[in-house]
């Protein structure tokens, strides 16, 4: 194959890897780039790792054979050829850019050292780098606070708990997994990191991080009370990995923008996953990415009526272990005057389901320590079918393990 008909994959993350498996087995090889140093691997389960659950090799991914493993610096995009930090060049024919996400750091002034690297103790969660940086440093008794009560933030706290470290977490927004959850779910978290022994602080801002001798020493809040603090993890959110883009004159908003054929501004360049923008919407999760790839890759083997078109993101939360722990949630989960709602809860089992119906569709859901009935749900919620008149079936939707 010439330079010039090669497709190139930048970034072996979870689309990228999906991207160059599937074109592998259409007949179009791909060479896929990457810079992290470890094997390809499903960074949703990152958080397995750090509480000891998995071993790092439990969540390789199936790497493609070829695998280059290089940081990009640049596209020239009128020669067509990537320009590595090591001085080479990559020519490519099409370029797919699945770049995936940076870690957001929050404004703090104590983050930032004048080399630009995280003081001693201070982590994010992004990488196998950085679970594998925090798994070093944590043992029991030390003291960890987790700044962000999001997905990842909740995720970190657990897995730290159960590796038996003192944990804080510090979340701004009056409640836990606010994007997500209605506020009966998020309490139902909520008691269950203080089952693990996690303080949780909600509306609590994060004013500053204190450092001496280059390490974290502890973590000051708005109103002047500080915390003692061996580890800190940074789960403020992911912005897209775009700045190659930008720089190359791709057209950026949030993300990169792409259409209904992962098409940029550049007839050369596709994207795919956490760094693309479809539709005003940058994703930030797995299921989208990997349907991304797949819709691409069908397109780059020749399909021309091949179109990605949105994905109806399910957000699920499985916190295994002792006292396992399994959350799912869809679509609005908050009602609008006029909405229908169905909601079944059992304190004493900490579980809880509720739908939301607008007209006659599902429009959202949760679901806490109970999921047999997510599949019927997430189905009856991506068909967007309208729903039998009569509301039994959908009750039955809910309950059919009985309602129990
Ligand atoms: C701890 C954690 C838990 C998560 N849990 C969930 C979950 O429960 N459910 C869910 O749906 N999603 C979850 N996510 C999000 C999910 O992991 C992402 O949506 C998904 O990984 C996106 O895939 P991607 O391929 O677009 O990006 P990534 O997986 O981030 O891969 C991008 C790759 O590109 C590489 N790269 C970037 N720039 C360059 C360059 N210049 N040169 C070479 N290589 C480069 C990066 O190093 C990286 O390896 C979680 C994320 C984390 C961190």
């Amino acid at each position: 194959m010439t330079s010039n008909s090669r497709v190139v994959v930048l970034g072996a993350g979870l689309a990228g890897v999906r991207l160059a498996r599937r074109l592998g087995e259409l007949g179009v090889p791909a060479l896929l780039v990457g810079d992290e140093e470890h094997r390809p691997y499903n960074r949703v389960l990152l958080a397995e790792v750090l509480a000891g659950r998995y071993s790092p090799d439990v969540i390789a991914l199936p790497a493609p054979a070829g695998l280059v493993r290089a940081k990009v610096t640049g596209i020239d995009r009128d020669r067509r050829v990537l320009a590595c930090a090591d001085g080479s060049e990559i020519a490519y024919g099409t370029l797919v850019l699945a770049t995936g996400s940076n870690p957001v750091l929050p404004p703090l002034r104590g983050l930032f050292t004048p080399d630009h690297v995280l003081p001693e103790g201070v982590h994010a969660f992004r990488t196998m780098d950085d679970c594998l940086g925090l798994s070093k440093a944590v043992r029991p008794g030390v003291r960890a606070v987790v700044i962000g009560g999001g997905l990842l933030g909740v995720s970190a706290a657990r897995a730290l708990a159960v590796r038996g470290a003192q944990v804080v977490l510090a979340q701004q927004a009056e409640r836990l997994m606010e994007r997500q959850l209605d506020p009966n779910a998020s309490r139902l978290v909520l008691r269950h990191l203080k089952d693990l022994g996690v303080e949780v602080h909600t509306e609590c801002r994060v004013r500053d991080v204190r450092c001496l001798g280059g390490a974290v020493r502890s973590v000051e809040m708005a109103d002047g009370y500080a915390l003692d603090a061996d580890l800190v993890v940074l789960a403020c959110g992911v912005s897209p990995r775009a700045g190659l883009a930008k720089a190359a004159g791709i057209a950026v908003h949030k993300g990169i923008l792409v259409d209904d054929r992962l098409c940029t501004s550049d007839p050369h360049i596709r994207a795919v996953g956490d760094c693309a923008q479809h539709d005003g919407t940058v994703y930030g999760l797995a299921a989208p990415a990997l349907e991304q790839a797949d819709a691409l890759a069908a397109s780059l083997a020749g399909d021309p009526d091949s179109r990605y078109t949105g994905t109806r993101a399910l957000t699920r939360l499985t916190l295994a272990g002792n006292s396992a722990f399994d959350l799912a949630a869809f679509g609005e989960t908050e009602p609008r005057p006029g909405d229908d709602v169905v909601q079944l809860a059992d304190a004493t089992r900490g579980t809880y389901r509720k739908v939301v119906v607008r007209d006659d569709r599902l429009v959202g859901g949760v679901l806490v320590g109970e999921l047999g009935t997510v599949g019927a749900l997430a189905r009856a919620w991506e068909g967007a079918e309208p729903l039998p008149s009569d509301g039994g079936p959908l009750l039955h939707l809910l309950t059919n393990d009985g309602g129990t």
